[in-house]
């Protein structure tokens, strides 16, 4: 059901808050055991929150915007005395001592928390593979991965577990599993959403997001998190419009930019490719008109993510040790040892490749040729964007080179892994608001995502293109909600 649905409903007294929960809890009772999309599951919060909507209602009080929406947390985000894990031994027994700036808004806007959703360790992985407390299947196959690392919540909005769910996303990790999980997924601009409460992976690149089964859903949501924060200094202090106000807007005249080097790829399937070029021309039918654009330093962005983001997760990941707070190895009878032994035993395999390669890349002696020399390509990959917008108002792409793969297929190969990551952590290292939306279906019956781009700040526009689409698209009508799940 659809969030201005829901509030219609409410007030004319078609369904109560509790019953809606009710239903939401019985589908993850149902479904959850062979998804494992939730690591924790609030049910009895959700049901004293629904109670306290339903007295406000009974009371004749106005509702708050987001009223009785039942929504999931990816488990990186702080939630005051709820556990908060990152999917990691290290902070399996964390429980938050405060809120995060993007859950209390959400928590005032009158939504309800299910429970907080399974992720790769740290967010660090495209397959959810990496969670120290197993991985979450993709509920159009079991088999096959939900993407990552926002595995989880993309998973649980895909098989009708929450309505919507908050992700955050470094290099993809809210478009890619909204593809691989045929959901409406959106990175905002770097700063239009705090991070306040968020814990960190690579702080120039994170950013949080929702996910939703429709783009209007995902625009209430921003609604609500978007806007500044004085808890974050790279929050940005600009006006939040109205993101629901020009959704409706038509999109004649509007230049669509196709980027040549993102189907130039040799590992693009030529099913994803034939369905993102489907979606194009769906949108030159609404009125628009496309353009190739070339962004001739596009393909290098992943190598430039593979420096600046371990490098920012190295010093990151330095408070994780044994002393503060978080996993502590016990029997060790001094310092050193103790704080190598925790963070040994407390973190997995992709964690430490990430923290050894950022720290090597940081090193005297080598930060000039790798995180330097990161720098100043991310800079070019910026830059072309900046020539791309001089052209057209929106690129256009496919989110992932592939649908969702086997699970297990890529556990002994980090670089194909991080090869799923390659169209859409351009966006991250330039900071610019991205959609990943359902565009078809590979002959497995697999969604496919197409991916949106614009300026900086230009969400307004960014969904007012994808509502666009999926109102004249049929894809989301066919979205078979969990209809796939045994
Ligand atoms: N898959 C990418 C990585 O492993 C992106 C992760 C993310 O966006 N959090 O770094």
């Amino acid at each position: 059901m659809a969030i201005d649905l829901l509030r219609g409903r409410l007030r004319r007294g078609e369904i109560s808050a509790r019953e809606l929960v009710e239903q939401y809890i019985r589908r993850i009772e149902e479904v959850d055991p062979s998804i494992k999309a939730f690591l924790t599951v609030t049910s009895d919060r959700a049901l004293a929150e629904a109670d306290q909507i339903d007295n406000s209602l009974a009371a004749g009080e106005s509702l708050p915007p987001l009223a009785g929406v039942p929504i999931a947390i990816k488990d990186n985000l702080c939630t005051k005395g709820i556990s908060t894990t990152c999917s990691s031994k290290m902070l399996e027994n964390f429980v938050a001592p405060y809120e995060s700036t993007v859950t209390e808004r959400l928590w005032k806007a009158g939504a309800v928390l299910l429970g907080k959703t399974n992720l790769d360790e740290f967010a660090m992985g495209s397959s959810t593979e990496t969670s120290a407390f197993g991985p979450t299947s993709n509920p159009w196959d079991l088999s096959k991965v939900p993407g990552g690392s926002s595995g989880g919540s993309a998973a649980a909005v895909a098989s009708g577990e929450c309505m919507v769910a908050l992700g955050s996303d470094t290099g993809g990790s809210i478009r890619q599993p909204a593809s691989f999980c045929g959901v409406v997924g959106l990175k905002p601009t770097y700063g239009r959403v705090s991070r306040w409460g968020l814990v960190a992976f690579a702080s120039s690149l994170d950013q949080v997001g929702p996910f939703a089964t429709s783009v209007a859903d995902a625009a209430e949501v921003l609604q609500v998190i978007a806007g500044a924060d004085p808890r974050d200094s790279t929050c940005l202090k600009a006006p939040v419009p109205d993101y629901c106000a020009s959704l409706d807007q038509p999109i004649n005249g509007l230049k669509v930019g196709l980027i040549k080097e993102c189907f130039d790829q040799k590992g693009l399937s030529s099913e994803v490719t034939a369905s993102v070029m489907a979606a194009a021309t769906q949108l030159e039918e609404l009125g628009a008109e496309l353009v190739e654009i070339s962004c001739p330093r596009f393909n290098d962005g992943i190598a430039t993510y593979y420096v600046i983001a371990p490098s920012e997760a190295s010093s990151n990941l330095a408070r994780f040790d044994g002393v503060k707070y978080g996993y502590r190895s016990e029997g060790s009878d001094n310092l050193i040892d103790m704080t190598s032994k925790s963070r040994a035993e407390g973190f997995g395999n992709e964690v430490q490749r990430r923290i050894l390669i950022g720290t090597y890349a940081l090193s005297a002696g080598y930060v000039d040729a790798y995180y330097k020399k990161a720098q100043q390509v991310r800079s070019l990959i910026r830059r072309d964007f900046d020539n791309a917008f001089k052209k057209v108002d929106v690129l256009l792409t496919p989110t992932a080179p592939t649908t969702a793969f086997a699970a297990g297929s890529h556990a002994d190969d980090p670089l194909a892994m991080y090869l799923s990551d390659l169209l859409t952590i351009p966006a991250n290292l330039a900071g610019l608001p991205s959609i990943s939306l359902p565009c078809g279906f590979d002959g497995g019956g697999l969604p496919i995502g197409v991916q949106l781009i614009t300026n900086v700040l230009e969400e307004s526009r960014l969904l007012q293109v994808a509502h666009q689409y999926e109102k004249a698209s049929d894809v989301m009508a066919k979205h078979p909600k969990g209809s796939c799940i045994p």
